[in-house]
């Protein structure tokens, strides 16, 4: 009998790794082009333990910032940026705009690259985390999928439980330095 998938937070990526995923052989440590990776000792098949990339995005309109609270661990009920899992075959960008729309309901252009980073902050698996900021184009404020809530967050109305470092660091540097409204160029 398979067993239900009951616990899918609790699943730690690279942990206690014992078999090769092709040949079902032993997986032994070994040095692979000058690397330490996990490799069968029957077929050979080497298992690289790679981060899983994310996309995050900022969101700002009328200097406040769009955050979710987090229905799933890790820190559920805290609250982010719109983020999640790139999926196989999207770009980094299709990504962060499918994430944003899931999450809040709201249409985004992707505007800018903000930047990337390492992080060891969430306990199932090292991820590679990009950041993009984006643009309401269209939708209805409307949480869903991984998010209970989704608001727009002014200077100082910030909740006090923000989840991951960096997000909390690109939320404060957005709110301390809010873009100026567009101008209408009528020249
Ligand atoms: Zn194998």
């Amino acid at each position: 009998m398979t067993p239900p998938i009951d616990d899918i937070d609790g699943q730690v990526n690279y942990e206690g790794l014992k078999h090769c995923p092709r040949c079902a052989g032993e997986l032994r440590s070994r040095t692979v082009r000058g690397h330490g990776r996990l490799a069968c000792s029957a077929c050979g098949y080497v298992f690289y333990l790679t981060p899983a990339p994310v996309t995050c995005v900022l969101v700002e309109r009328d200097g406040a910032v769009l955050l979710v609270r987090r229905r799933y661990p890790p820190q559920a009920g805290k609250w982010c940026l719109p983020a999640g899992f790139i999926e196989q075959g999207e770009s980094p960008e299709e990504s962060a705009a499918r994430e944003v729309k899931e999450e809040t309901g709201l249409d985004v252009r992707i505007t800018r690259y903000l930047g990337s980073w390492a992080s060891d902050e969430d306990h199932r698996t090292p991820v590679a985390s990009i950041a993009f900021e984006g643009e309401v184009v269209g939708g209805t404020l409307d949480p869903g999928d991984d998010a209970d809530e989704a608001v727009f967050f002014g200077a100082g109305e910030l909740p006090e439980e923000i989840a991951f470092s960096t997000h909390k660091d690109l939320i404060e540097r957005s709110l301390r330095h809010p873009k100026r409204p567009k101008r209408k160029d009528s020249s």
